[in-house]
């Protein structure tokens, strides 16, 4: 149905060209789905947007074909192209608060979609664009509908975005990390729906995301991507049982789970290599664990492995001498104890967040909103508890409240006692301390770093504000500290947020908030946006930070994977109240509430483990 041949993408960038894709070769057949995996910046939504012709305006094909059922979409004439595009491929973007159009209604949106692509119109067209709300887990479709998106959560916002995508009908769905910002019951609905209409419409799915528990669900066939090239691929259930290509070994090693609990991941070391150099070896050399004298000079060539799988690596064609590894460090044993038998850093107790609804004049429904209704916990030094739930149950709310985000748009009652301070009696210079001691680390990188300033002055303007007895010399010694602790390479101080992916801007959101050395730190869904790899950094620099300097963290999350890794403790909210809670061990092993058990049951699991 489609085939991807040879495929070449350029982008022109300051720092030179940079080979997005270089050479990709794939072929998907009707009813399949095939996901394309691999760290930030390695080409996979680049693969997307190349086959949609949607490349950005510094990008072009350098070379290569893409052919939709014998036609070549790169040569089709744009008028044609977009006949194609949402008629019969339709996509959907990884990013819903800057995919949907501010100004319209979300019905219209998918009304639109439609009326376009469908016979139908009018009131047909709406019926049916409230269908689609419901098909994707909407609440209340028929009074959602004349919404506009500001009105949505992130996680609804995504799922409007899958209705106009689906609205369509396509024959093939581009889906770029399409459930990544929704909490598990929903991800389950998606794929579920997913699954539906590929059986219903032999729809081809090219699913790309760094979720491999996803992908191990739903994909057929798996291709890995490194560097803007495809460096394996197996059917799925033999990438994960038998991976060849070391990168891939290590990408399985490096995912959370309970079984590797006070363990480190096995992060993988390094970042992906710049795409404006000259290769003349392996691409992973630098970081891979098993690399020969002969990898840095001989590119490895895509070659035969065994039925439909192929693998670029010199130990397969052209096996040699090894060099020498260092030898791996003993496993740390991490500190379950900590902070056991003293009062709590924080302490929250009977907390409500209430917001004021704009009704009509004479209208009587209720006036206000209580996203957080009552809600009591503690968090001590040095341990992390997990709140967890679907969107809408008030834990990002809860988290906002506690790091003072909400002191104007919400009445809030209760008590956030943190070191013995309420937080919310807190004015003046008491609290210009406590937010430099509670930060937040947010969901969605896109929308938390300001687009105006460069990475140096995103992190020093928290220096500036909070940490004033630094001078200009050790906030710059501060900041290259940073990027290097996140994973980034120092140039990166003087680049622009619109110059990374959504994984680098999540790290550089991660180093803002370590900047002024906070004591506890709101983590809301701080790695859904990143690969399996930089999330296990990430986590793993994380416990570090955690057992060196005895950080807390509030981790907000719907990964169950990330929770079993990283919480000591967890608590279950749904609808603005907490339904179970305590020792993460005992609430994920016996859930005693029918709610937690149905949020554990919708989880995707790996169910094939690496050889
Ligand atoms: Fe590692 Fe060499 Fe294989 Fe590259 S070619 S992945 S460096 S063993």
């Amino acid at each position: 149905m489609l085939e991807i041949c040879d495929l070449k993408v350029e982008l022109a960038a300051e720092a030179g060209l940079v080979r997005a894709i270089d050479g990709m070769r794939l072929a998907l057949t009707r009813g399949e789905t095939f996901a394309l995996v691999g760290e930030s910046g390695c080409g996979k939504s680049m693969t997307a947007l190349a086959l949609m012709r949607l490349l950005p305006e510094n990008g072009r094909v350098a070379g290569g074909a893409v052919q939709l059922d014998g036609q070549d979409l790169l040569a089709l004439p744009e008028s044609r192209m977009r006949e194609v595009r949402g008629g019969r491929v339709s996509m959907i973007f990884q990013e819903p608060s800057t995919s949907l159009n501010p100004v319209m209604r979300v019905g219209e949106q998918i009304v639109e979609a439609i009326e376009a692509h469908t016979d139908l119109r009018g009131k047909v067209a709406r019926a049916k664009a409230i269908d689609w709300l419901r098909r994707v887990g909407i609440p209340e479709p028929e009074r959602r509908i004349d919404d506009y998106p500001f009105r949505l959560s992130g996680g609804q916002k995504q799922r409007v975005m899958i209705a106009v995508a689906l609205a369509a009908e396509p024959d093939f769905l581009v889906a770029d990390e399409p459930t990544t910002a929704l909490d598990v019951t929903i991800q389950a609905q998606i794929l579920d729906l997913i699954r539906d209409l590929q059986r219903e419409r032999q729809l081809g799915v090219l699913l790309i995301t760094h979720d491999l528990a996803v992908v191990s669900g739903m994909a057929h066939r798996v291709a890995l991507m490194y560097a803007g090239q495809i460096i394996e691929v197996a059917p799925a259930a033999e990438f994960f049982s038998h991976p060849k290509h070391p990168y891939a070994r290590l990408l399985l090693q490096a995912l959370p789970d309970a079984g590797r609990r006070g363990e480190p991941l096995a992060a993988i070391a390094g970042t992906v290599p710049p795409l404006w150099l000259d290769f003349a070896g392996c691409r992973f050399a630098p970081r891979c664990d098993r690399a020969m004298v002969h990898c840095a000079g001989t590119p490895p060539t895509l070659t035969d492995e065994g039925l439909q799988h192929q693998v670029r690596c010199l130990l397969y064609s052209q096996p040699g001498e090894a060099l020498a590894r260092v030898p791996v460090q003993p496993r740390a044993v991490w500190s379950q104890a900590m902070g056991q038998g003293v009062a709590p850093l924080l302490d929250v107790r009977d907390l409500h967040v209430r917001f004021a609804l704009k009704a009509p004049l004479f209208s009587r429904g209720p006036r206000h909103f209580d996203a957080v209704d009552g809600v009591t916990f503690q968090l001590h030094a040095g341990r992390t508890l997990a709140l967890v739930g679907e969107s809408g149950c008030g834990k990002t709310t809860s988290g906002k409240a506690i790091v003072q985000l909400l002191r104007r748009q919400a009445q809030i009652s209760g008590q956030a006692l943190f070191d013995g301070q309420d937080l919310f009696q807190l004015h003046g210079p008491a609290l210009v301390q406590a937010r430099r001691s509670v930060q937040i680390i947010f969901q969605d990188p896109f929308a938390s770093l300001n687009p105006r300033m460069r990475v140096a002055e995103v992190l020093e303007e928290g220096l500036i504000a909070l940490r004033a007895e630094l001078d200009a010399g050790q906030r710059q010694e501060r900041l290259l500290s940073l990027v290097e602790q996140v994973g980034l390479r120092r140039d990166a101080l003087q680049r622009w947020p619109h110059e990374f992916s959504g994984g680098q801007r999540q790290r550089i959101a991660i180093a803002r908030a370590l900047a002024v050395q906070p004591k506890l730190i709101v983590c809301d869904e701080p790695t859904s946006a990143l690969d399996v790899s930089v999330q296990a950094q990430i986590l793993n620099l994380l416990r570090e930070l955690q057992r060196e300097q005895g950080l807390a963290y509030l981790f907000i999350t719907h990964n169950i994977g990330v929770v079993e890794y990283v919480a000591d403790d967890i608590a279950v909210m749904q609808r603005g109240r907490i339904v179970e809670q305590g020792a993460c061990a005992d609430v994920l092993g016996q859930p005693r509430e029918a709610y937690t058990r149905t949020l554990l049951a919708a989880v995707p699991r790996l169910n094939v483990s690496p050889s």
